[in-house]
């Protein structure tokens, strides 16, 4: 189809079980997302946590390989469009689960994380976070973590993290940097969104800031396709079509997130859970499309937001 080559989420979440149900994913297939980049756990997951929930995703995906492949190339991706399979990988919100044990990056890698994050909002021992003390930025395990990532191919993902720590990673990465799913600070002021400054400074690494689709970063709780690509608009006007993609971060277990929320007020402040949680749906990924169109995008500026730029990311990045 014209003006979406391939369409590509960069972060979703499924219910993080050890019993492993993603079969809400034929929703995302629907609606003609090619690739999808799970999260496997965040900083407050343990290790034996991920695993077990990378182990489980991993068997459920196995036995779903008519119509899902879990990638470890990018050649991955361009059989599973041409066979009419949905592309996934994993990806971790915070380097916690790594122990402060650098080895464990190639070893996520293998086992198909190809994005991470190094703090989840809360500050940890590797960087600040967006809801941290101090706006503090990386710490000597958080440079080293860098520059591993960078060797092993793991895309190096800035958002939740603080606004120092984003600006270190970027000044040490040897690779293009994303914002996976963050949205510009000057249309919703909002602690998880960003900078006009980290927003120019990432596209200047070749870098993408992947759109999110929940209400609270789009500003007013607003998830309508219209608010989207405003926030589209706003990023393509400042840094180009080349560097803005979507991240929906859309939460298919929103009970799963209030839990989460309810249990660990360090990360997420009760203030910013008392808004109800609102989310554009994969459904819009079709809708976005229409709009851009609407506002007179070129197909291939259409193309590169819809999911070429991510793309072109993970043949940069990845081994
Ligand atoms: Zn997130």
């Amino acid at each position: 189809m014209p003006g979406a080559t391939i369409i590509w989420d960069a972060h979703a979440c499924f219910p993080l079980r050890f019993d492993a149900d993603l079969s809400d994913l034929q929703r995302y297939k629907q609606a003609g997302i090619h690739y999808t980049s799970i999260n496997v756990g965040m900083d407050y997951n343990s290790i034996e946590e991920v695993l077990r929930v990378i182990a489980n995703f991993r068997y459920w995906i196995a036995q779903h390989a008519s119509d899902y492949i879990l990638v470890q190339s990018t050649a991955d991706i361009s059989d599973a469009v041409a066979n009419n399979k949905m592309a996934l990988s994993f990806d971790l919100e915070g380097s916690v689960p790594l122990m402060n044990d650098l080895h464990m990056v190639s070893c996520f890698y293998n086992l198909g994380v190809k994005q991470m994050l190094l703090a989840y909002n809360a500050d940890n021992s590797a960087a600040g976070g967006c809801w941290g003390k101090d706006n503090l930025g990386l710490s000597h395990f958080g440079c080293e973590l860098v520059q591993e990532m960078n060797r092993v191919g793991m895309v190096l993902d800035l958002s939740h993290m603080s606004v120092a720590a984003s600006f270190d990673a970027i000044d040490i990465s040897t690779q293009p940097v994303v914002f996976s799913h963050s949205n510009p600070k000057s249309l919703a002021d909002h602690p998880r969104n960003i900078t006009d400054e980290q927003i120019e400074a990432c596209a200047k690494t070749g870098g993408v800031i992947g759109i999110n689709g929940i209400g609270r970063f789009l500003g007013n709780n607003d998830t309508s396709t219209q608010r989207v690509v405003e926030h589209i608009d706003y990023v393509v006007n400042l840094v180009g079509d080349e560097h803005v993609g979507i991240g929906l971060d859309y939460q298919i277990d929103i009970d799963e997130l209030l839990a989460y929320k309810k249990a660990h007020p360090e990360i997420y402040p009760p203030e910013d859970s008392a808004v109800e949680p609102r989310y554009v749906a994969p459904e819009q990924f079709p809708e976005i499309i229409v709009e851009l169109r609407a506002r007179h995008y070129s197909e291939i500026a259409i193309a590169n937001i819809m999911g070429e730029n991510f793309l072109r990311i993970a043949k940069q990045v990845w081994q």
